[in-house]
Parts: structure tokens; sequence; C-alpha cells
């Protein structure tokens, strides 16, 4: 065999790389970043080497498990299937569907089968407990957006390579690089914004990378982030800086959040965030002043008490200054994939609360439950007890807030199936593990992150090496297949089948943009031995810029992709609105009820006593959540699973640099490294997530050597943002003492 060179783009993370893979036969003989890629053009991150590493893991399972007398063995995909099958179909039977839980995790919108087969399994099983990653970090902003601009996927996203001004609040993009902002090689394009003469500005409790690079670092209490916002808000009302510019047309609602945030000012805002008025009103006249502005917040900013008014304060900023769709601003991505926008603005809007959880009636929002609540419903007898649960692509025993409590009510459930590729914290837990093929040897096209991107780009890639088993998509239809009563063993393609056959249906009607044309033809020319590519194909050929089955020559279709292996560029993102909006008004609406209805609460944290010292998250380079860990070089060098400490805490507190300190929350206690560093603002300590990997059952050899301990078994699970369900990852209050001196 000889070495051949593919270009793939890396599913890891949202940044959506383009890579070139030398490979001889099944072997991965390097991987490097692609030149040529149209979006990336060479970047990549040490994440993106490590894909070898998974390829070939020795712990990735490429056989199924099956629990046989009480313990996981590997099984032939018959057993699975068979088990599969009489586990589930009982309790289905037995209970209904609502006691049959769904938890997505991470990977799965990194995952084409798993994208698109995860919704038909969703529909199809029709639960009530459907749960996701989601209500770890980023459902305040699904929230906010689909509240103010009527679709929850409606998300704003930061023009980093027009704009003049960034205020970042709560991301450290350097090493995350970016989250529900598409943009490879982030840090490269922030350092572009202060070469072209831009600023950037950090608002952070600890001076992260991001801080580091920045022109300004503002240090912020934590989970006080939507106070500083909505003072920068009474500001720009008090100065008479508001210009909401192109948009104004189409808002609503300026005067209510005018009233709304009364007396939220930057003087009396600054005793609780820690960052003093003549700074947030400093801020406030930059972004109102600049050329072009953005407020871009993200994880730290949403996982807390609040993280919902934060995430609407940012986008009030970026409307009130007139930054909102517009280059330079916060912009609305069009993907290939995506619904065209209609001729006129409007909809049925949002809204959140459409049914709560059993036990303690929390919210859903976007049709999901806080993950947070998943171990109660579990736990709680009673009609609707969750019995069984399936699982895709996560770990939410050291993803999710007191995961130790999560794997004590797993353990009791009558069934558990999980598709995932490793023997982890969570999948230990299950009688049936359904393993998907190595990423290198799936489709990939990116269905959740193409929305997201900061320049509209497509790109599609072939498998590079030959799958150990089944695709995804076939095991999540078989799980599908049996949530509708038939056999787990059969021919699954029935579902994703279904499901195109009922989008070519709505396409061909006489007002859809197939109208005319015959849909058996359509399926014909579509069905190919992987439905999910086919459905993919079928969504790139209706989208914005595709062919239309011939109605648009030359437009984009797979086929055209196939011819690209660098992607191809669609270009900068154009401003969309009104026409975007699917909010009841049609305009955007500034002040939606829910949110005004939960300003009170917030006004509560100005007369509340700061905890003493409160924990932190922390993102990590060579991290992503608890999946990396397995791979040598991602976790080689000295231990990373530290709590960093300001050293006027440590002194206080007695503890020297490398001592092992006792950190205690509510939930529990965790014995950890301390570091001692000026980077973190005193009162506050971080801990990374996604480690703690000294659970006995599972199959990770190499994240088992270096274990460190899980930040969620601090995390309390009873503490969430009330309209988003997200949990509190920020601003746990802790105590700390020395265990070991070093
Ligand atoms: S930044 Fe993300 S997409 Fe790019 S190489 Fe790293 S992990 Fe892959």
């Amino acid at each position: 065999m000889s070495e051949v060179e593919h270009y793939r783009t890396c599913p890891l993370c949202e940044a959506t790389c383009g890579l070139a893979i030398t490979m001889n036969g099944d072997k991965v003989i390097s991987i490097k970043g692609d030149p040529k890629d149209v979006f990336s053009k060479g970047f990549i991150c040490p994440k993106g080497t490590a894909l070898k590493h998974l390829h070939e893991d020795p712990d990735r399972l490429r056989r199924p498990m099956v629990r046989i007398d009480g313990e996981l063995r590997d099984a032939t995909w018959e057993q699975a299937y068979a088990a599969l099958e009489a586990g589930l179909f009982r309790v289905i039977s037995e209970t209904g569907k609502d006691t049959v839980a769904l938890y997505l995790g991470n990977p799965t919108v990194h995952s084409l089968s798993a994208s698109v087969m995860t919704i038909a399994l969703a529909k199809l099983l029709g639960t009530r407990n459907l749960y996701s990653a989601a209500t770890v970090d980023q459902m305040p902003k699904h929230v906010s957006c689909g509240l103010m601009f009527g679709r929850p996927d409606h998300i704003p996203v930061p023009d980093i390579d027009r704009t003049d001004y960034m205020l970042i609040v709560g991301a450290n993009p350097w090493v995350s690089n970016g989250s529900l902002a598409t943009a490879p090689d982030f840090k490269g394009r922030l350092e572009r914004v202060q070469q072209r003469g831009g600023k950037v500005v950090v608002v952070d409790p600890r001076r992260t990378e991001t801080a580091s690079g920045a022109d300004d670092y503002v240090p912020i209490r934590p989970g006080t982030d939507a106070l500083f916002l909505l003072a920068i808000v009474n500001t720009l009302f008090e100065e008479d800086l508001i210009d909401p510019g192109d948009v104004a047309d189409f808002v609503t609602g300026l005067d209510d959040v005018r009233h709304a945030i009364e007396g939220l000012t930057a003087d009396r805002v600054a005793s609780v965030t820690g960052i003093p008025a003549h700074t947030t009103q400093r801020i406030a006249r930059e972004i109102a002043t600049a050329a072009s502005a953005v407020v871009y917040d993200r994880v730290g900013a949403h996982q807390q008490a609040f993280g919902t008014l934060t995430s609407w304060a940012a986008d009030v900023i970026t409307t009130l200054t007139g930054n909102l769709d517009r280059p330079g601003g916060k912009m609305f991505a069009l993907a290939a994939h995506a619904k065209p926008d209609p001729d006129s603005p409007g909809g049925r809007g949002w809204a959140i609360g459409r049914f709560t959880s059993r036990v303690s009636n929390r919210p859903e929002a976007y049709g999901q439950l806080p993950i947070s609540v998943l171990a109660e419903e579990i736990e709680t007898p009673g009609e609707g007890q969750v019995r069984a649960l399936i699982t895709v692509g996560g770990n939410p025993v050291l993803s999710t807030p007191n995961g130790a409590r999560l794997a004590r009510a797993l353990e009791s459930l009558d069934f558990m199936v999980c598709v995932d590729p490793y023997l982890n914290e969570t999948t230990r837990f299950a009688d049936v593990i359904l393993p998907p093929p190595s990423v290198l040897a799936k489709h990939h096209y990116d269905f959740a992150f193409y929305g997201l991107s900061v320049r509209n780009i497509a790109n599609y890639s072939e498998p590079l090496a030959d799958a150990e088993g089944p695709d995804e998509w076939d095991s999540l239809a078989r799980i599908a297949a049996v949530c509708l009563g038939q056999s787990g063993g059969g021919d699954p393609s029935f579902v994703p089948q279904m499901a195109l056959a009922q989008m070519v249906q709505e396409a061909t009607a006489d007002d859809g943009p197939l109208s005319g044309l015959d849909p058996a033809e359509i399926m014909q020319t579509l069905t190919g031995d992987n439905p999910v590519v086919a459905i993919a194909d079928f969504r790139i050929r209706v989208g914005p810029y595709g062919d239309l089955f011939g109605k648009n020559p030359g437009g984009l279709s797979l086929e055209l992709l196939r011819q690209h292996p660098h992607g191809i560029d669609l270009g900068p993102l154009e401003p969309r609105l009104p026409n975007a909006l699917r909010t009841k008004s049609g305009k955007v609406e500034l002040a939606p009820q829910p949110i005004i209805d939960d300003i009170p609460r917030l006004r509560t944290l100005l007369d509340r006593d700061p905890d003493d010292l409160v924990l932190i998250g922390r993102r990590q380079l060579r991290s992503n959540n608890s999946w990396m860990h397995n791979v040598p070089k991602m976790i080689a060098g000295s231990n990373r699973c530290t709590l960093l400490v300001n050293p006027a805490d440590a002194e206080r507190l007695g503890i020297g640099q490398g001592m092992t300190v006792r950190v205690a929350s509510r939930v529990g206690t965790v014995e950890v490294e301390a570091e001692i560093t000026d980077d973190m603002m005193p009162g506050v300590v971080s801990l990374p997530h996604g480690w703690g990997h000294s659970e006995p059952g599972t199959r990770l050899s190499v994240a088992g050597s270096k274990p460190g301990v899980s930040s969620n078994d601090l995390t309390d699970e009873d503490e969430m943002d009330p309209l988003s369900g997200n949990s509190v990852m920020n601003g746990i209050p802790v105590r700390i003492e020395v265990a070991v001196s070093a």
C-alpha cells in the first residue's frame, strides 16, 4: 500500500478545522492542518492530531458490550440487539415511553450520523425525559435568543473578522477555540482585531490565556456578569448612547428594558461585581463609539444562576449600539443546509415551560429538562419514574453536577443502553453498549456548527478508514425501531428513510422549494447505502445555496462538495433581519416577559453577602470535556488537574504551592493539588472539569494513570438558572483546608 493524503474536517470541537491526514491503508501516518482549507487555512490545535490516537486507541470499543450475570462483557452485534430489544421494550411496555430518558452528550453534535438520528430518535421515543449537555453550558443562549428572535437556534455570532471591538465575557477562546462561534484559529483572529487597531477586552474571574493577550483585563466576581452587563445598558441610557442603527425599525421593548433595569447602575452594582463604576462606564462608551463592536458571552457567563439574563443582556447591548446584524457586529450565519429565510418576518414565537419535570417542577426549555434533575427523576418512586436511560456520546457522571449522586442513580436503573466508543465512568452502568465506528471511518458534514460560523462555509468529508462495525446511524435507528415496538435486529434503515421521505414531501408541496418535482424521483436520486448522507445531500440541495435538484443549476450539492475537499467558501456573513425573525411581532423582542420577570431575582444579589470562597471551572487546551484524557499526548507533562488559588487566599488558609488541599461544597469533597497564582482574583478558586478517572469498572487505561478529581463532585445539582435549567458550575461556595503539606 502507498501513502495517500486525505482532507477532512476535524469533528472534535466547534472550530471545524481542515485536516490533512496521510494514511497508509487504515493506518494514520500523520495529521496536519490543511493549508488549503478555505476556513482554517492550515490552523490546527493539539487535539486535532489526537485523532490518530483516538483511531488507534486499544481501549476504544470495536465490539458491543452486554451485561451478562451482572458483568459487562464483549458480545456480538446480534447479542447486543437482542439485549437491547428485550431490555428497552420491557420498560416501554410496562411503564411507557416517558419512563425512558434520553441523554445526548456533547459529541452527538459533532457527528453527522448522531446529529441526524438523535432528532429522529427523540421524536419517535417521544419522552418528556429528554436531557442533553446543553443544560450544562449553553441553554441560556438558546432561551434568550428564542425569546428575542423567535427561534432558539437563531444565535448571532461575533463577526470577529470585521469587528473593531470585542468584549469577551466568561469565554477563553484562546484555549477553547470558540463556542457558539465557529472560528478556527480564534486566537489569530483576535490578534488581527488588535493588529487592525481594534480592542479586545476580557471580563473573567481568572486572568485566562485569552485575557493575557487582551488589551484590557477586568476581573469580576463569579455569577455577577448580568449585573455588569445591565449596568452597561444603564450607562447607554443615561448617556444617551442608544442607537440601534439599521435594525431600529424592527426592535420592540426598548422602554420596557429601560424601566426593568432602573437602578442597576454602574455605581450600584460595583461593590457586587467588583468592577469599579468608571470601568463599566468606560466600556459602555467604548462599545457605543466603536466603528463596530460585539459582546461575546460564553460558557463561564452562562453556567451560573443568572445565565439567561447574562446572555440576554449581552445581546441587548449589541442591539442598542447598532451592532446587531451588521458587519463587525453580531450576525446570523446562513448554513448550506439551513432553510432559506422567507420573504417576510414573523412566526409563532417561542416559549419555555411547556411542561415541567415530575419531581421538582423544573420547566422545560427547548424540549429538554435540566440535566441536574435526572438523578431525582430516577430515584423518586411514583408514576413516571425514570427506569431506563439511553445515552449517546456522553459522560454525565463526570460532566454534570453532583456526578456521584447521578452514578448511584444510574446503578438503580432497570435498563441502560449507551451508544459510545468508551467504557467510561457513565457507560460502566450500561446493560448494552453499542460503539460507533472510529471518527475517521465516518462521513462528516457539520450540521451543528456551520449555523454558528463566523463565515458561511460548507465542507464534506468522506470516511478514510473501514468501520469495524455498523455506523452510528444504524445503532440509533435500531433503538428507535424498538421504541416503535419493532425488532432491534431487523433492517433499521426505514427510520432515516421515514425522516427523509417527510422532508421530500414537504419540499415538493405546492409552496415548497421543489414544487413541481416528483418526490419518488427525488427519493430515488438520494437513496444510497447511507441514508444519513442522503439526508445531508437533500438538505444541502434545498438549502439557500442548493441546486434545487436542477432548478438552480450550479448550486450546491454533496457531489459538488466532494469535488472541493478543502471546502467551499460561501462568503462573509450577510444581514438577515428582519426576515429571519420568527417572533410573533416579527421584530426583535428586546424585553421578553419571562426575562423581565426574572430581574427582581437578580436584584436580590445586591443585598446578599458574598460567599467567602467560590469555585469556578476551567477549560484546558488539551482537554475536551472528559473524553480526550485517554490520549497519552493530551495528559503528558505535569499534573493539570490542580486547584488555582490566589496568593492572598493561600496565605490566609495556610496553603503552600503543591500542597494537597481538601475542597468541600454542599454536595461533596475532593482532595487536589493547589497551584498558587495571581491569575485568580481573591476569593475565587478554579478547578478544571472532565477529570476524575479513578472509578472502577472503566476501560480507560491512559486516563486512569492520571485520574485527577471531578469538579462535579463539588457542583450542586440544586443550583440552576431557573429560566433555562442550566446548571450552575461557576460560583459554587466551597471551604478549603490543607490535607497534606507538600
Ligand atoms: S481547534 Fe477544534 S476543530 Fe480545530 S484542530 Fe483543534 S479540536 Fe480540531
